[in-house]
């Protein structure tokens, strides 16, 4: 029998008012059932809201650089605890477990970083036009926050919405995806074991359509922080602003990867695969376009299709397997139907393309590492997120045409650029339209002292981790004191 996990509200492990509970499966093996989590009713949600409501005065009321010492012993729980929870996010989201041992110890930074942020907090003083008066600035928390998280960094995008909206001061009701919540689950007992006072993080599992929507409508919730995808993000952001909450949606992306003809070509392949197809391409910044100046596009692609051809595809647990399963039935779909949907407008497939049917991969949900060239800027294939490992192979006649079909997408999250020519990289850098970008680096991969987030329809505009992270979690008050 597996485990039952319940939700967390005022302190108390509390099951669904619903009674209900969904199983959550381990994607590399489907009889692998990991355990049950409520499926969360509204009531559940409001009841999460009202717990949040009744701590924050209290949370609000302890000092940040207080806050931030609870985030810090949070970091060493993490820590101490990182090979557990590294395992079961690999066995719950299928990605391999140094990917995972990775993620975890990125969460780790994370809670380390804005711990110090407590310290930090500040406002700003100005000179007043009037003398003797002191003019100045102060943050304060929202209130209560809600925080609506996907299942591709369930430890990373938790931990990078929770330790800005704590150390601002707000309380919070956290509702990760469904596809992996264990690993949330693991967060929300590192802080509670770390002294969170009762209320200040509840914890809800459950569909997004019943107890998420239920967070974004919810008047009591001052602020929604959201990632996933654009179209439940587009909603999310309508409904929250539309009440005049507070409304942070940060969402896909369609990523290239320019590579000019002067560029290291073995770099370029390196920097291909580990955008495209580690992690089973299913990151918000995973490269799905290489857009590859003509005269290299040959021996690119020659060079690219060896490697890929090597690549291990497997049960991320095996220290062996470079690519673990995407994450479900329905997203396994979804990528088969893009790569049909990519053949039958023209694009020619050149490696994968397909289920692995093979035992033990029949067990999960293996899609074959996947390249199609000859494509065009305009097709389906180079203008829709997959979130699967496929990457388009876009030839270009130099550099002008390569910024403009990189730019002719409506997402605008993370771009990279390979070339040894500095002015071309620079003029790349001024010229994309993209929040993240990369020069003879990956698309992938973020550190947590920098924002992080896009432009276009990849994001609402405010920025993740770095010190901007606090500007959404927080409101600004303006003093002006006589004396
Ligand atoms: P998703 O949009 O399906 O779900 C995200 C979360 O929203 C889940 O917790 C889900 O239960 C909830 N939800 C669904 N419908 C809802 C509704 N109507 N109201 C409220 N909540 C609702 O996304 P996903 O499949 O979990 O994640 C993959 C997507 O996330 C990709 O598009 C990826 O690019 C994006 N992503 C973006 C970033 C970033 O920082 N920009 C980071 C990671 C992932």
């Amino acid at each position: 029998m597996s485990e039952t996990y319940q939700n967390f509200i005022a302190g108390k492990w509390a099951d669904s008012a619903s009674g209900k509970t969904f199983d959550n499966i381990n994607p590399a093996n489907t009889s692998d059932v990991i355990g049950s989590f409520q499926d969360s009713t509204a009531d559940d949600a409001r009841s999460a809201i009202s717990a949040a409501r009744e701590a924050a005065p209290e949370w609000r009321a302890l000092s940040a650089p207080r806050r931030g010492q609870l985030l810090a012993r949070a970091a060493r729980i993490i820590e101490r605890d990182l090979d557990r929870i590294a395992r079961e996010l690999t066995r719950e989201e299928g990605k391999t477990l140094a990917e995972a041992k990775a993620e975890t110890s990125r969460a780790v930074q994370i809670f380390d970083y804005f711990a110090g942020e407590g310290r930090r907090l500040s406002g700003e003083t100005a000179p007043s036009e009037f003398g003797r008066t002191l003019l100045y600035t102060v943050r304060e928390p929202l209130g209560v926050v809600g925080l609506i998280t996907p299942w591709n960094f369930p430890i990373a995008v938790p931990a990078w919405k929770l330790a800005p909206a704590l150390v601002s001061g707000n309380t919070v009701v956290l509702k990760p995806a469904s596809a992996a919540p264990l690993t949330a689950l693991n967060v929300v007992k590192a802080l509670a074991e770390a002294g969170l006072p009762d209320g200040v993080l509840n914890f809800i599992t459950g569909s997004g359509a019943v107890a998420g929507a239920e967070l974004a409508a919810n008047t009591g919730v001052a602020g929604l922080s959201f990632t996933g995808s654009d179209v439940v993000g587009s909603g999310i952001y309508a409904c929250v602003s539309g009440r005049g909450g507070k409304a942070q949606c940060e969402m896909g992306g369609k990523n290239p990867i320019i590579i000019l003809a002067d560029a290291d070509l073995d770099k370029a392949v390196n920097l291909s695969i580990n955008g495209a197809i580690w992690s089973t391409g299913q990151k918000c910044t995973a490269t799905s376009r290489a857009i590859v100046h003509k005269d290299v596009a040959g021996e690119y692609t020659a060079r690219l299709l060896e490697q890929v051809a090597a690549i291990r595809v497997g049960d991320g647990m095996d220290p062996a397997v470079q690519v673990g399963p995407v994450i479900d039935e329905v997203q396994l779909n979804t990528v088969l139907a893009s790569i049909e949907a990519g053949k039958e407008e023209g694009a020619r497939l050149a490696a994968g393309g397909g289920k692995m049917t093979e035992a033990p991969l029949d067990q999960g949900f293996f899609v074959e590492p996947t390249v199609f060239v000859d494509v065009k800027g305009d097709m389906q294939l180079a203008q829709e997120e997959i979130f699967g490992p496929v990457l388009a192979v876009i030839a270009v006649t130099g550099f002008e045409e390569a910024v403009q079909v990189a730019n002719s997408v409506r997402f605008g999250l993370s771009a990279a650029i390979c070339t040894s020519d500095i002015s071309r990289a620079m003029e790349f850098a001024d010229r994309i339209e993209a929040g993240l970008v990369h020069i003879n680096s990956p698309t992938v991969g973020a550190e947590v002292q920098v924002p992080f987030g896009g432009m276009k329809a990849s994001s609402t505009g405010t920025r993740e981790q770095g010190r901007v992270a606090v500007d959404f979690y927080t409101q600004i008050k303006t003093v002006y004191l006589e004396y």
